[in-house]
């Protein structure tokens, strides 16, 4: 039907109507399947962009804990806080329940005034509380912060080799149970290893210290590491050097 200046009314005239509906079954379920292999084609890679991001922010937290550590030592005449394990008042995080997460000594030069939980935690860390009730994903360096054959905390000059030196991990959950990184033999006990929360490489999950972590250096900087290289005193013990 057309009106009197020509123009098509119903649709059927022109052919809209019989065009419009003419998605069959087949062609939907076609076209389903495309968006289908085209979500799972670009999943993996936005799953992989988005680890990638979180690495990167776990990384840049550890090297400013790093930092915080260095503009301590150069206030304390060379000395390092202490690892936090036996509830000493240089602790660098004041993690034990009943203590005041602000009186931690590096939150001055951190976060400035209050203790931010969110300084401390892997962003890819999704256990709230670990063993032992530590909620945050770091730890320390024992030889570096708790140094203890001559009974004293170790003075930053006496690090050989500070750019080769593990001074923080991003630690598993499978170990993180306080602020303190010691499985050294003169501490005896288990390992603390560095996770591999943000490795999802075969050799990652199929091996216990395979993959890659995050660690942070003497030096200040930061690295995307070999788990496997937290073992080897040249990366851990600041008194040899390589
Ligand atoms: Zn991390």
């Amino acid at each position: 039907m057309s009106n009197s200046a020509g123009r098509c009314v119903s649709g059927r005239c022109c052919g809209l109507g019989r065009r419009r509906g003419a998605f069959t079954l087949v062609e939907l379920l076609v076209v389903i399947g495309i968006i289908a292999l085209l979500l799972s084609i670009l999943m993996p890679s936005l799953s992989r962009a988005r680890e990638q991001a979180k690495q990167v922010q776990c990384m840049s937290n550890m090297r400013q804990i790093a930092m915080a550590f260095k503009m301590y030592i150069d206030a304390n005449k060379g000395k390092y806080p202490r690892p936090a394990v036996n509830v000493l008042p240089e602790d660098w995080i004041y993690w034990s329940p009943g203590r005041n997460l602000d009186d931690g000594r590096i939150v001055p030069y951190l976060n400035g005034k209050h203790f931010q939980p969110e300084a401390y935690r892997c962003p890819s860390d999704d256990v709230a509380t670990h063993w032992n009730d530590y909620r945050y994903s770091y730890s320390v360096n024992e030889l570096i912060c708790h140094y203890q054959p001559q009974g004293e905390t170790l003075n930053a000059d006496m690090i050989r080799d500070p750019s080769d030196k593990i001074l923080i991990i991003d630690e598993s959950v499978d170990t993180v149970d306080d602020g303190c990184w010691a499985w050294q033999s003169s501490f005896g006990g288990g390992r603390n290893i560095i996770s591999n929360r943000h490795d999802k490489s075969k050799e990652a999950v199929t091996t216990v210290d395979g993959g890659r972590g995050n660690a942070a250096f003497v030096d200040c900087h930061a690295a995307y590491v070999q788990r496997i290289d937290a073992y080897n005193p040249r990366y851990y013990d600041p008194l040899v050097r390589q």
